[in-house]
């Protein structure tokens, strides 16, 4: 009996003695990616922007899961910010894991996306995951061994009115993920990415009200409701373990059914009532 309960309590902690290092997560999904990690036994660094989540963020997790957790305050699109910070992380302990998940949106009308804008959403969202991945893949590929999990969007495979920036920006990110499954794979680094559908998080709270959000849900998601972190985190956690060693190079979408075709409308569910 005890020999299973110690079984099941090791299995329930994944990571432990790995570092993870997680770009993002001072809010919104990446904490709750951070906050997976660290219950699974994980020590974790995390690189943000934002100054005033992040010592929130690092409280917040040592409190709830007693994980070590370094946090870097730095701009992803900063190549020699990023040189500091990661070969720091380096130092404290090789890194195992990396989640690209740092991002931002905003909605503008094509006809109306000023250059800045556009560079703007470039920089961070594609730029960004290329020049931290490369940093931290330099390092995984002498040691032969690394997991990386993109967040990509389930508008990297769909377009959404309003967003051609980011569309373009996150669907760059499955191409750079497909492309450095093939090129790292013989070096023992697996590369996927994750493509959350609608997900209620700061970003899409700043961008869309509550109402917005559930018209939105019932007339395009199957499963009738934006999705949450929580149930977003754990794809990142089954991409960067060994449940997934022999997947690379894949997409995986989490979108509540909003990809698998197109929703019915109460016409055609009222023929199937049950
Ligand atoms: P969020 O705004 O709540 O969190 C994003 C985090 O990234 C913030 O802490 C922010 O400070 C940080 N960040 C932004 N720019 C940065 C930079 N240049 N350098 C370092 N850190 C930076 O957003 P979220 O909804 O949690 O989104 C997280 C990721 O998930 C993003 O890549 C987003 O595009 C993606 N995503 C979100 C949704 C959704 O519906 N919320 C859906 C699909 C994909």
């Amino acid at each position: 009996m005890l020999t299973q309960h110690l079984l099941t309590v090791k299995n329930n902690r994944r990571f432990e003695q790995q570092h993870v290092l997680i770009t993002g997560a001072a809010r919104g999904i990446g904490l709750e990616i951070a906050r997976h990690f660290a219950r699974e036994g994980a020590r974790l660094s995390i690189i943000d922007i934002n100054a005033e989540d992040l010592p929130l963020a690092e409280q917040q997790l040592k409190k709830e899961t007693g994980a070590a957790v370094d946090t870097y305050q730095g701009d992803i699109a900063r190549r020699n910010e990023m040189i500091g910070i990661i070969d720091q992380v380096e130092q404290v302990q090789p890194i195992d894991i990396l989640i690209n998940n740092a991002g931002i949106a905003f909605e503008t009308p094509f006809l109306d996306i000023r250059d800045e804008e556009w560079k703007r959403i470039i920089d961070i969202n594609l730029t960004g995951f290329f020049i931290v991945s490369q940093l931290v893949c330099r390092y995984m590929a002498k040691r032969k061994r690394g997991a990386v999990v993109n967040m990509a969007s389930k508008n990297a495979l769909d377009g959404e009115f309003g967003y051609a920036h980011y569309n373009a920006s996150k669907g760059g990110i499955v191409m750079l993920t497909k492309t450095m499954a093939i090129e790292l794979a013989h070096l023992g680094i697996r590369v996927n990415a994750v493509c959350p559908g609608y997900i209620r998080t700061p970003m899409s709270e700043a961008i869309d009200p509550p109402e917005f959000a559930e018209r939105f849900a019932s007339r395009y998601i199957p499963m009738d409701r934006p999705g949450s972190a929580e149930e977003i985190a754990p794809v990142f956690l089954f991409l960067a373990g060994n449940d997934s060693s022999f997947i690379t190079g894949q997409i995986i979408i989490a979108d509540g059914g909003q990809l698998a075709g197109q929703k019915p409308g109460a016409d055609l569910l009222g023929r199937m009532d049950r």
